[in-house]
């Protein structure tokens, strides 16, 4: 995979917006008028480190939760595919090499929507911890991704 550094691109991808901004050369600076709101930043720009990690985390989560119960033995070997395909074009790279080495100790266990999904929280977790973030229970993915928390307020 091309790394940013070689096309000279500082990869916003794998960083957070504020650090990204102030690797920008200068920017003219508008002052808005008194009264008038300070500009926002678009809701359509290009993600950064966090929001694709937000992004991403859901979609995968999703994905585990509504995986099959029983899959056929196809369905195993794709979603474990998947998975190392994933690892290889996760667009922010530090984090795509790091989440290789982890896979390749735990590899992806696919035989069961159960055991998937327990998976992909202990990876989500192994990073959570790397980050400082606290770790997730992963005795309630089900209610955060598939069936809302138990006393009703997602109903
Ligand atoms: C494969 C991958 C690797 C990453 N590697 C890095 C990295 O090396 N460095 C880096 O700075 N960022 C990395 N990120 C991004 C990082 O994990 C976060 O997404 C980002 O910091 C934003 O965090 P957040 O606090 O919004 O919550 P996120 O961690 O994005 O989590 C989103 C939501 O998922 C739920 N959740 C949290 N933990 C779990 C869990 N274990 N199981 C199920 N649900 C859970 C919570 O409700 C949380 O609000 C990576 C993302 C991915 C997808």
């Amino acid at each position: 995979m091309p790394s940013h550094e070689e096309e000279d691109k500082p990869c916003r991808a794998c960083t957070d917006f504020k650090t990204w901004a102030k690797q920008q050369k200068p920017k003219k600076i508008t002052i808005s008028p008194p009264n008038e709101p300070s500009l926002q930043k678009r809701k359509d720009c290009p993600l950064d480190k966090n929001e694709l990690g937000r992004s991403t985390w859901g979609f995968l989560h999703s994905m585990a939760s509504y995986y099959p119960e029983k899959p056929t033995t196809s369905q195993s070997q794709d979603m474990a595919k998947f998975f190392n395909i994933f690892a290889q074009f996760y667009p922010c790279e530090p984090c795509a090499l790091d989440f290789q080495e982890d896979i390749k100790k735990h590899p992806p266990k696919t035989k069961s929507r159960e055991e998937l999904a327990k998976w992909l929280c202990e990876r989500h977790n192994t990073v959570n911890v790397k980050l400082g973030k606290p770790v997730f229970d992963c005795s309630k993915v089900h209610e955060r991704w598939l069936d809302g928390w138990s006393d009703g307020s997602c109903d």
